[in-house]
């Protein structure tokens, strides 16, 4: 099993796409440094990015991912990326990885490349995930913050990016410290307007009367690969599920909650702004086994 592995796609230096004999990516040492200081995803932030769960070996919800990183290459108006070759570049990270049964996880990452050049840079990275099961079995608890956006960003204002995965992630981290200060664990963002949105690295997904929902999306926020699934189990379960608009009162008085990511699962909200939430740890234990269980 290597420790990491990173596979470059495309960087100034590498011969231009379109050569016949180019390969659609090389492996390069993931120690050694592969970035110009003149690179905008590093100086501007400008680029997107996706982290894409590895369990048993098998990359999760993989075409979900591409899908959505397409669409947020589209929204950032970057080269469009071929597919074919991220797909197959993530696959041969994931082999030289080997990590078995292993939890891992594969970063894509797509910039604007070096200020004036003209061609993007790109890389796909893998490495053994941290454990996150003191999350999910004990749950997080969770703060409500103001994202100072109205829930219809995304129609009136495209150029704000909301709904795009991008590089500009510092507010991401910005309101986790903002959680720690407020001596909790993450953070689910509200809109100016009262309208429960998604957490900096997560999408909300709740349980009331048997039935599951998540705000959907439209709202300036992602559309998540793991609700998606979460909705799939739910639904081979014969539960019902839907997309709503929730307030925080909505979600108060579910019965249950989850911030729903890629590598870490599903986090049972045990707190929301100091108040106790209800958690079902048989119920999320089971949803959790089904997501690292999937194949696809
Ligand atoms: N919302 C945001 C802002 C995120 O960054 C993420 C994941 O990183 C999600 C939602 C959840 O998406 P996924 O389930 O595809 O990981």
């Amino acid at each position: 099993m290597a420790a990491h592995v990173l596979a470059l796609l495309s960087r100034p230096s590498l011969e231009a796409p379109g050569d016949a004999d180019a390969p659609a990516w090389v492996f390069v040492d993931p120690e050694s440094p592969q970035l110009t200081a003149l690179d905008l995803g590093a100086t501007r932030g400008d680029g997107i990015f996706e982290s894409i769960s590895v369990n048993h070996g098998r990359a999760q919800a993989l075409e979900h991912h591409l899908r959505r990183f397409a669409k947020s290459a589209a929204m950032l108006e970057l080269p469009a990326p071929d597919l074919d070759a991220w797909r197959a570049a993530i696959l041969a990270v994931i082999d030289q990885l080997a990590p078995g049964d292993s939890e891992a996880f594969v970063k894509t990452v797509l910039t604007r490349g070096i200020e004036y050049g003209d061609r993007p840079t790109g890389w796909a990275y893998g490495a053994l995930s941290p454990s996150f099961e003191a999350a999910r079995a004990d749950g997080i608890s969770v703060v409500i913050l103001d994202r100072g956006y109205r829930h219809d960003v995304e129609q009136t204002s495209p150029w704000l990016l909301a709904g795009a995965k991008t590089l500009s992630y510092a507010v991401n981290r910005a309101v986790a410290r903002e959680a720690v200060r407020r001596g909790a664990d993450d953070v689910v963002f509200v809109s100016s307007d009262g309208i429960i949105l998604e957490g900096p690295t997560s999408t909300v997904v709740y349980r009331r009367d048997g039935a599951l929902y998540s705000p959907g999306t439209g709202l300036g926020i992602l559309d998540g690969t793991t609700q998606a699934n979460v909705f799939r189990w739910a639904e081979s379960l014969g539960m019902p599920t839907a997309f709503e608009l929730t307030t925080p009162e909505l979600l108060r008085s579910a019965d249950a909650a989850w911030l729903v990511s890629s590598v870490r699962l599903a986090a049972p909200l045990r707190a929301l702004d100091g108040a106790p939430m209800p958690v079902d740890a048989e119920f999320t234990s089971r949803m959790n086994d089904w997501l690292k269980a999937l194949d696809d």
